[in-house]
């Protein structure tokens, strides 16, 4: 594992697929951190409330305390002055504010721990999270196992219907796929997608036409 200068602050991604071990391994960090008599602080963005609001959980109970924020500037409020290691979890849900977040606490010499998913279900890149990774020291990519066939997985599968990217505490609507097993959603789910993305950016002007037509006899 790398060697963290003392009093050089610094940026960890770990990403991964849904069952990847992602949470595992970050909160084992933060208590390597503890052990080692480092003031650590969590957080997560609020919109995670599967296991209660204080405390980060992963798939298999390792539990850490955790603060609920409702933006990434509000990181920059509570983090204490003497806080050494500061932990980020889900990271993929905060908006692109996280990385200048990240990358001000890392210059006051703390030491950043990031961990959230790569993709979204299309398999796309998620979120903040390539951003994050860009500018890391260090980028972890943890893989799963594929539940056709057993290999290494990087993608998470949805097995049912739903508009959000990925539906918080519903990890049991999905499971990790290998490049060969990953399926992207069906026609009419990215058309539900690409109809609420317009929504959001308002009416499009109508495209002009590919070539001009009047130069033709
Ligand atoms: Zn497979």
């Amino acid at each position: 594992m790398a060697f963290f200068p003392h009093r050089m602050g610094s940026l960890e991604v770990i990403c991964g697929s849904m069952f990847s071990g992602k949470s595992e391994e970050l909160i084992r960090r933060l208590r390597l951190a503890r052990i080692a008599h480092q003031r650590v602080q969590v957080f997560k963005p609020a919109l995670d409330t599967r296991y209660g609001d204080e405390e980060l959980v992963s798939h298999s109970d390792f539990r850490i305390s955790a603060r609920n924020v409702r933006s990434a500037s509000e990181i920059l409020h509570v983090v204490h002055d003497l806080t050494d290691v500061v932990g980020i979890d889900e990271v993929q849900f905060f908006d692109d504010d996280i990385v200048r977040v990240a990358t001000k606490l890392a210059n006051q010499g703390k030491r950043i721990v990031a961990a959230g998913l790569d993709q979204d279900y299309r398999g796309q890149p998620f979120g903040p999270t390539p951003r994050l990774m860009a500018v890391a020291e260090y980028v972890t990519k943890l893989l799963a196992v594929c539940a056709v066939c057993g290999d290494p997985a990087n993608r998470s599968q949805r097995l049912s219907g739903g508009a959000a990217l990925v539906e918080l505490g519903a990890s049991d609507g999905y499971e990790a796929r290998c490049r060969r097993h990953f399926e992207p959603e069906d026609d009419r789910q990215l058309e539900l997608l690409a109809e609420r993305e317009r929504a959001l950016k308002g009416p499009r002007k109508a495209r002009e036409p590919l070539a001009p037509s009047g130069d033709l006899p």
